[in-house]
Order: structure tokens, then C-alpha cells, then sequence
């Protein structure tokens, strides 16, 4: 960082006063910045709390209360697994904007809007249940939706994985509504309504304040596959998004704002991306900065192939011309231009060197600290318990053991799924290690990874993977998927046999 050569760096610090100076000294935060006020060199973090994840937020403009509209609601829908979640966004998608004008036929880009059938208000949804970049955001802890439809089969009521959305949606802060799915499968009515007096229970019981005791959660009886209520559903959405107020800016001189929801390079057109945008409108002029890259916006589309001019706020377009492909769930935003872009993507490169430098002095730290305490502790200890000891050191030095693997899915949004459900799998004896996660067949460079990195290949959802990779000559297990739990079962399973047999 200083572009001086270490020696000169020991020799200035001798100099300074500092004694038994070595090329591995550790120097404290204190001493580093008045050692770079020497060298006239500006430590970012101590002039201001910039860091590599919030230096684009100064180019952000604050939202102007007088330039504030209404935008369509963004919702998604998250619920167990088999409740009917894919079944009610097929259902959505066929009255899709977009698809009502390419006769009923729709790609999958991240979300789609629909208009509603009495008050003709757009909903935007995004089409992967509990999709990554909805997930990546909410870590992050920013909300790329408004409303969640927690769906609830009939014949089920609250299983694990509603009671896992419960707590995402209490934790997010979201405005939810309840769909109770599959009521065409309980055709007498007195039963039907029995079992809605149940789930109602139920969710009162996990503390959803429904409108029955109150509260304002609505509960919407639905069947996405006759479709009945589903326009209530649809409605009830607006009514819900009409009370919550959502506004955002949108005059002339409005830079965007919003996510990136998938991304891919397509051999036709390079890399393009999904993105939802939260703020301001988008055009074929426009310069978007997002992560490590940038993109000058080279055509915009609506759904897989209609191209548009503009696009509007809550509106999700595939946005062509980025130098690199976007990460699934980054925050874009518009800059007035392409050198603007540049300037603050070498920045942030400066900073996250700066921060991983930093990290690595912690870390080394804490490993010379631990080492001490081991070698004072190994003085002092009787022989008889040294076997055991052994083994625990052998695992406190080495970590746990790494188990490596590559995943290949169809979509960007899969693929960082499942990187996120699986990578902190393991324990202190095993640990699942996400190699790579990319999207397409598997590549002879993916399996020569594979076989160098002694990783397994998971693909997910690639029809027609061939024969020759699937029995490769590297000798690389690649196994196939089309239901992620399905995946994370057998990624446990590999772990659990890679676990020392106590017997
Ligand atoms: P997901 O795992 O939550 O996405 O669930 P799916 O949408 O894949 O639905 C699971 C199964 O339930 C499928 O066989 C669907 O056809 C069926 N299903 C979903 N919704 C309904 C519904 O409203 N009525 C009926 N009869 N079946 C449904």
C-alpha cells in the first residue's frame, strides 16, 4: 500500500524509536496511523468509518419527500415445502404482463408483474420461493420485498419449514399475508372451514396476529389450482400495500436504485442481468455501479425477450452491457458516469485490500496468542492424558477437516441458494467447503478443479447432463439433483461419513 520496500518500512520504524523491529512485527492501530502520517498516506477507516460495503451509499441521494410516488408492491411467497408455492406463482405468472402478450408463454428471469384483476394495480413477485438474493439481503439486513404470502396447505397446517418463515418474516419486519392453499381438496364445505378454524389457531398460537383476534394479518383461503379466491388474494395484496404507503422517488433527474435477482452470460449477449429496481427510472443512457462492476446499460427487455426503452420503479428487467457479471442480491445504483463508476470501484478494491490485510493481523494475532497458551499448557501437563490431548490439539491446530464441493445449476439464483443452505454445514470435526458455485453443465475445467480439489460435483436442475461427465475420466463423483433438501441430505450424508467412526 505504501510502495516502498519493507526494509526501508524497518528501517524508518528503528529510527521512530521502535525497538527489535522484524519484517513480522505486529503493529498496533494507534502506531499505524501515526507511522503513515510519516509516509503522508490517508488510513481510510481512521478519517472516516468508509469500509468496502458502504462506500457506495455516499453516492446515493437521500429520498426528497416532495418527489414521492407510489410503486407497486414487491412481494414474495415462502411457506413449506409442497404447500403450493410454485403452483400459485405459475398460476400469477399466466396473467403475467408480460405473457398475456407473448400468448401465455414466460421465461424464468426472477420475477414477473401481474395486474390485478378488479383494481388494475400492478404487483411485482419475484418467482423463486424464498429466492438467494431476497435471502442475501436479508442478511444483510435490507428488505427487497414488501409483503410476504405465507402459504399454508390446508391439509397440513404449520410444518417446520412455516414455522422457519414465521421467524424469517418477525426478524425482517415484513407486512405478511396468509394463504391457505388446496382448499379444492376438502370439498365439504363444513370441513373445509373447520380446518381454516384450525390453521387460524395455529397461526395465532405462533403469535401472527390475524384479523379474527384483531390483528391485521389477513387470511386468504385459496385454490392456484381452480383458482378460486385467488383474485381476493390478489386484491388483498393492494389493499395491504395501499395501507402501508409504498412510495418511492421518481422525478427526471432520479438516479436509480434497486437489486440484482439473477445474472448469467449468455452467449448472444454477454453478461446480462435480472434487476429489480426500487427507485427512479432506468434507460437505454443509463450507467449502472454494482459490487466490483459496472454495467452501460445496452438494451433493456421485459421478460426474456421484449425489449423496452424504459424501466419503472418495482418494475424487474434484464439489463444487458455489464463488464462482469453482478453478484445475485448486490445493491445497484446509477452514476452520472462511466469514469464516476470506475473511480469508486478501485476505491472499494483499495479498501477491501485494506481490510483483508487487517483481518489477516487479527488472525495472526489470535494463532500466535492461541500457540502460547498451548505451548505454556503442554509444559505443564502429566503424560497419561497425552493421547487424548493429541488428538484434540491435532484438531485445534489443523481445524476441521474440509469437505470439498462444486456446484453447477441452472440459474444463478439456484446456485446461490444452495451455496448459502450448505456452506456452514459441518461441525468441529467436519466442515462443508463451497469450492466454486456457477451456472451451466459442468466443464472439463470444472471437473480438473474437482479432481485437484478433491471435490464432489452437485448439479442442480441441468437437463441432459452427458453421459461422459457423469462417468468422467477424472474420477470425479458428480451427482444429480432437482429438489435442494433432497441436495443438503445427501450433502450431510457425505459429511457424516467423512466423520471419524467412533466404534
Ligand atoms: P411448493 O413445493 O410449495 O412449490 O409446492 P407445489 O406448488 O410444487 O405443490 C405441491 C403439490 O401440490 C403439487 O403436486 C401441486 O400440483 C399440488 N397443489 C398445489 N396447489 C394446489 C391446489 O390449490 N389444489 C390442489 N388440488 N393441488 C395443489
Amino acid at each position: 500500500l505504501l510502495n516502498c520496500r519493507v526494509q526501508t518500512v524497518v528501517k524508518d520504524l528503528k529510527n521512530l524509536g521502535f525497538k527489535n523491529i522484524t519484517t513480522d512485527y505486529i503493529i498496533n492501530k494507534e502506531y499505524i496511523e501515526l507511522i503513515l502520517q510519516e509516509y503522508n498516506f490517508e488510513l481510510p477507516s481512521s478519517t472516516s468509518s468508509i469500509t468496502s460495503a458502504n462506500i457506495y451509499n455516499k453516492l446515493k441521494d437521500p429520498l426528497n419527500p416532495k418527489l414521492l410516488e407510489s410503486r407497486p408492491p414487491i412481494v414474495t411467497i415462502m411457506g413449506h415445502v409442497d404447500h403450493g408455492k410454485t403452483t400459485i406463482i405459475d398460476y400469477l405468472q399466466k396473467s403475467s404482463v408480460v405473457s398475456q402478450e407473448h400468448g401465455g408463454i414466460t421465461q424464468h428471469i426472477g420475477a414477473f408483474q401481474v395486474i390485478t384483476p378488479v383494481s388494475k394495480k400492478k404487483i411485482t413477485f419475484l418467482d423463486t420461493p424464498g429466492h438467494a438474493a431476497f435471502l442475501k439481503m436479508r442478511e444483510r439486513g435490507a428488505n427487497i420485498t414488501d409483503i410476504i404470502v405465507l402459504v399454508v396447505s390446508i391439509e397440513d397446517s404449520i410444518m417446520p419449514q412455516t414455522k422457519e418463515a414465521i421467524k424469517h418474516i418477525k426478524a425482517s419486519g415484513n407486512q405478511l399475508i396468509v394463504a391457505i392453499t388446496k382448499i379444492d381438496k376438502i370439498g365439504n364445505v363444513k370441513e373445509r372451514e373447520k380446518k381454516i378454524e384450525r390453521i387460524t389457531n395455529d397461526l395465532i398460537a405462533n403469535e401472527i396476529m390475524v384479523e379474527k383476534i384483531g390483528g391485521d394479518v389477513q387470511v386468504i383461503p385459496v385454490s392456484a389450482k381452480g383458482g378460486e379466491n385467488m383474485d381476493l388474494l390478489e386484491e388483498s395484496i393492494i389493499l395491504l400495500s395501499d395501507m402501508m404507503d409504498i412510495k418511492t422517488e421518481n422525478s427526471k433527474n432520479t438516479m436509480s436504485e434497486g437489486f440484482v435477482i439473477e445474472s448469467e452470460m449468455k452467449s448472444a449477449m454477454g453478461n446480462v442481468a435480472t434487476i429489480l429496481i426500487r427507485k427512479g427510472t432506468l434507460d437505454n443512457q443509463s450507467i449502472l455501479l454494482c459490487g466490483n462492476t459496472f454495467c452501460k446499460v445496452r438494451s433493456i427487455m421485459e421478460g426474456a425477450e421484449k425489449k423496452i426503452t424504459k424501466a419503472l420503479p418495482s418494475q424487474a428487467v434484464v439489463v444487458s452491457g455489464w463488464k462482469e457479471l453482478p453478484h445475485v442480491g448486490d445493491e445497484f445504483i446509477q452514476v452520472k458516469s462511466e469514469a464516476i463508476a470506475k473511480k469508486y470501484i478501485s476505491k472499494r478494491e483499495a479498501l477491501i485490500e485494506v481490510e483483508k490485510n487487517a483481518s489477516r493481523v487479527e488472525k495472526l494475532n489470535e494463532e500466535r496468542y492461541a500457540e502460547s497458551i498451548r505451548r505454556k499448557e503442554s509444559k505443564s501437563k502429566d503424560d497419561i492424558d497425552d493421547i487424548e490431548d493429541d488428538d484434540a490439539t491435532d484438531n485445534a491446530i489443523t481445524g476441521p477437516k474440509m469437505v470439498n464441493f462444486i456446484i453447477k445449476a441452472d440459474v444463478s439464483g439456484s446456485a446461490e441458494a444452495i451455496k448459502e443452505s450448505i456452506q456452514d454445514l459441518g461441525n468441529d470435526e467436519v466442515q462443508c467447503c463451497v469450492i466454486s458455485s456457477s451456472v451451466g453443465i459442468p466443464a472439463e475445467s470444472d471437473l480438473k478443479m474437482a479432481e485437484i480439489s478433491n471435490s464432489e460435483i452437485l448439479c442442480f436442475n441441468l437437463e441432459n447432463l452427458p453421459n461422459d461427465i457423469i462417468n468422467n475420466k477424472h474420477g470425479v463423483v458428480v451427482k444429480k439433483f432437482n429438489v435442494i433438501y433432497k441436495l443438503i441430505e445427501i450433502v450431510v450424508e457425505t459429511l457424516e461419513n467423512n466423520m471419524k467412526k467412533i466404534f
